[in-house]
């Protein structure tokens, strides 16, 4: 099927990849210039893994192009998905400003049917809006259907999840495009399930309110581990034996972050208190993430007492493992923090150090990460990548001036750490 993805950034052009894989022709559009040159050169402006061998087979097997207009999109295929931005405001709520601007340019550009697909996660209802605003602004007066298809993908493993989705979500208001979407997904041999629109929408948020609150959830029982010595990884495993629970979603941490949890969760408040309900719920779900960061900061002050003038190296910058991306990452908001009590910084991270370069300032960026322990107070481990479990650890006790180490995501053993000579702090044990 010929299909045109708008926005071509984590979800568009891993889509887009994952669609012509399975023998679409797809054209990515995106308005950043610069993004679609660097793609039409053979280049990745974003890392995740086995994306661009991905892309670089089916741009040459001519099934997957690149494009900065929105007309040529719309005018080469009959299903327009639309994958752009749904950042949050200042009071939670989402801007719906990309999705209204892309509606508008697809409605001008549209002279014969159209599927028109959100990908990106909205508050429910938008669906409407979106086919509001394609009939208002739609010269050529042509028939559209509007259709939701939630996304699912992890980032760190988008190319994986898209390939072998757990289900495929398809919210329409009528019959019409219900084939099309159906063959569009069928190569995948996922479940389709077929729902209204604003079951679809609210089908995405539900679905991540709930993960964030299963982090949620853990992190509250790591605090009581700690008040009593009991261990949360043993209390997780013994809960997620239970296939009810399931172990995914519960290691304690520092929280959760990245582009979606938060901004989803705070739009799912806003727009249940819009519709007359309020989310406490919810709310308590980002009272207990915000208190992870703040009592991990706590221990690193109790231990180091003043930070003003130490050295800290700290491993991961990510906002997690497999990933470059650094929106929204805890790893982030703790250096900001440190750096505001004084702390000097030494950083790595394996893939996220050039885009933390734009977000993160006056630290000392560190090629390897054997390196980064070199002369410092303590170290940190901000983000859960797994080769920081091989980190040379008789190096980082020599080379560190206190043998300290801070462990937001308990890659670690505690017992093995004390045994090597460590001061090992981590979360819940
Ligand atoms: P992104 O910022 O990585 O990519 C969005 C792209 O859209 C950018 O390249 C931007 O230049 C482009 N764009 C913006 N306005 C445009 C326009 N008018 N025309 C063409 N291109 C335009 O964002 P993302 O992480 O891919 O997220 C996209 C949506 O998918 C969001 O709603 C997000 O919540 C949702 N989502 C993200 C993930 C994830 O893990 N990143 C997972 C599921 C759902």
């Amino acid at each position: 099927m010929k299909l045109t993805i708008i926005g071509t950034g984590y979800v568009g052009l891993v889509t887009g990849a994952c669609f012509a894989e399975v023998g679409h022709h797809v054209v990515c559009v995106d308005c950043d210039e610069a993004k679609v040159k660097m793609l039409r050169a053979g280049g990745m402006p974003i890392y995740e893994p086995g994306l661009e061998e991905l892309v670089k087979k089916n741009v040459e097997a001519g099934r997957l192009s690149f494009t900065a207009s929105t007309q040529e999109g719309v005018e080469k295929s009959d299903v327009i998905f639309i994958a752009v931005p749904t950042p949050p405001m200042p009071d939670g709520s989402v801007d719906l400003s990309f999705i209204e601007r892309v509606a508008r340019e697809i409605a001008s550009s549209m002279t014969s049917y159209k599927i028109i697909v959100d990908k990106s996660t909205v508050p429910v209802k938008t669906g409407d809006k979106v086919a509001e605003t394609i009939k208002r602004y739609c010269k050529a007066k042509v028939d559209f259907d509007v259709a939701s298809n939630p996304e699912f993908l992890r980032e760190g493993f988008a190319v994986d999840d898209l390939m072998h989705p757990d289900r495929v979500v398809i919210g329409v208001r009528s019959q019409r495009p219900v084939q099309a979407m159906k063959d569009i997904y069928t190569p995948f041999n996922a479940p389709i399930i077929v729902t209204d629109i604003n079951s679809a929408e609210l089908i995405k948020h539900a679905a991540n309110s709930f993960l964030a609150l299963k982090i949620s959830y853990i992190n509250a029982v790591s605090v009581i581990c700690e008040a009593t010595g009991a261990n949360v990884q043993e209390v997780a495993n013994g809960m997620g034996m239970d296939n009810r629970i399931g172990r995914r979603f519960l290691d304690a941490s520092l929280g959760f972050g990245g582009s979606c949890f938060p901004k989803d969760l705070s739009a799912f408040i806003q727009i249940s208190e819009q519709l007359g309900y309020d989310f406490s719920l919810l709310k308590e779900v980002q009272r207990i993430n915000d208190g992870q960061m703040d009592r991990f900061i706590k221990k690193i002050i109790e231990t180091l007492w003043v930070l003003k003038g130490k050295k800290i190296g700290v491993l991961g910058l990510a906002f997690k493992q497999n990933t470059d991306d650094v929106r929204m990452s805890p790893a982030i908001e703790l250096c900001h923090r440190l750096q505001k009590e004084g702390a000097i910084l030494r950083v790595y991270d394996p893939k996220a150090m050039e885009k933390a370069k734009a977000v993160l300032k006056d630290v000392t960026y560190v090629d390897k990460m054997n390196d980064v322990a070199e002369g410092c107070d303590a170290l940190v481990i901000a983000t859960e990548w797994p080769e920081f479990k091989k980190l040379d650890l008789e190096r980082a006790r020599k080379v560190l001036t206190h043998p300290i180490l801070f462990d937001g995501r308990n890659l670690f053993d505690v017992k093995e750490m004390e045994a090597l000579g460590f001061i090992y702090k981590s979360i819940g044990r």
